[in-house]
């Protein structure tokens, strides 16, 4: 049974069993989406300097996974963990060259030892100029304040998507709110564009994006911004990014 058509139609942040804390298989994710009448689902597990996360080889052997399961495109990411104040990321190019999507953000436990806004800033910034890196995940963590006009305007000027959480909204990153907020309004003013991810690390939350819609809806960022509407929007996007992905 499909579900009737949703407003967003590809979750770009999904984690597998392989992460070493979710809990369900890419099976099981696709089916789920499928379910909900999903697209598209970005496999995007942890990179290897979180705890428990996959060795390299789970990147670049993420060939072998079927590019279509239960009817939902399959992209192959990471959400890598930026490691120091330069932007540089646990993920050496060689192995991002093999993902269709690269995506980063500050984790704890992950190396990262900034410990000012300006130290963050710096360190997302470069991440940003990298152009290794298509989306910024979770900006709005308060474990690592940003000064969000100058992040989002970079972003928008190369052509990176800065993302709202759902989970950062709900079960995780608590007092990121308010923050979120702020950075939807940089957003609007900047002309940036979003993805929406539910960071899901487990199949039923696949596709869950309620809070951070309400949120989006409520600063006023219109839907064509969001670069995850749907599955043609996103390959339009990677195109962009100089990736042509085939389904
Ligand atoms: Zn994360
Ligand atoms: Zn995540």
């Amino acid at each position: 049974m499909v579900a009737e058509q949703p407003r967003i139609k590809a979750d770009l942040h999904v984690h597998t069993i392989s992460s070493g804390h979710g809990y369900s298989t890419v099976r099981e994710i696709c089916s789920q989406a499928s379910e909900r009448g999903l697209e598209m689902i970005a496999v995007a597990d942890h990179g290897p300097a979180m705890p428990g996360g996959p060795h390299l080889y789970h990147f670049t052997n993420m060939v072998v996974m079927p590019r279509v399961l239960f009817g939902v495109k399959i992209l192959r990411s990471a959400e890598c963990n930026i490691i120091d104040t330069e932007g540089n990321l646990d993920i050496p190019d060689r192995a991002l060259d093999a993902l269709d999507l690269v995506q980063a953000g500050i984790h704890p436990r992950c190396g990262y030892s900034g410990d000012s806004t300006l130290e963050n800033t710096r360190a997302v910034l470069g991440a940003i100029e990298s152009g290794k890196v298509d989306i910024l995940v979770h900006p709005g963590n308060p474990l690592y304040p940003l000064d969000y006009g100058t992040v989002v305007r970079s972003a928008a000027s190369n052509g990176v998507l800065i993302e709202i959480n759902n989970a950062s909204l709900t079960v995780v990153r608590k007092g990121s709110a308010d923050n979120c907020r702020a950075i939807a309004r940089e957003v609007k003013a900047a002309e940036a564009r979003l993805s929406v991810g539910s960071d899901a690390h487990d199949a039923s939350l696949v596709g869950v994006f309620d809070q951070a819609l309400e949120l989006i809806d409520d600063i006023g960022v219109p839907d064509e911004r969001i670069v995850n509407r749907d599955a043609v929007s996103v390959l339009q996007f990677l195109h962009s990014r100089g990736k042509d992905i085939r389904f």
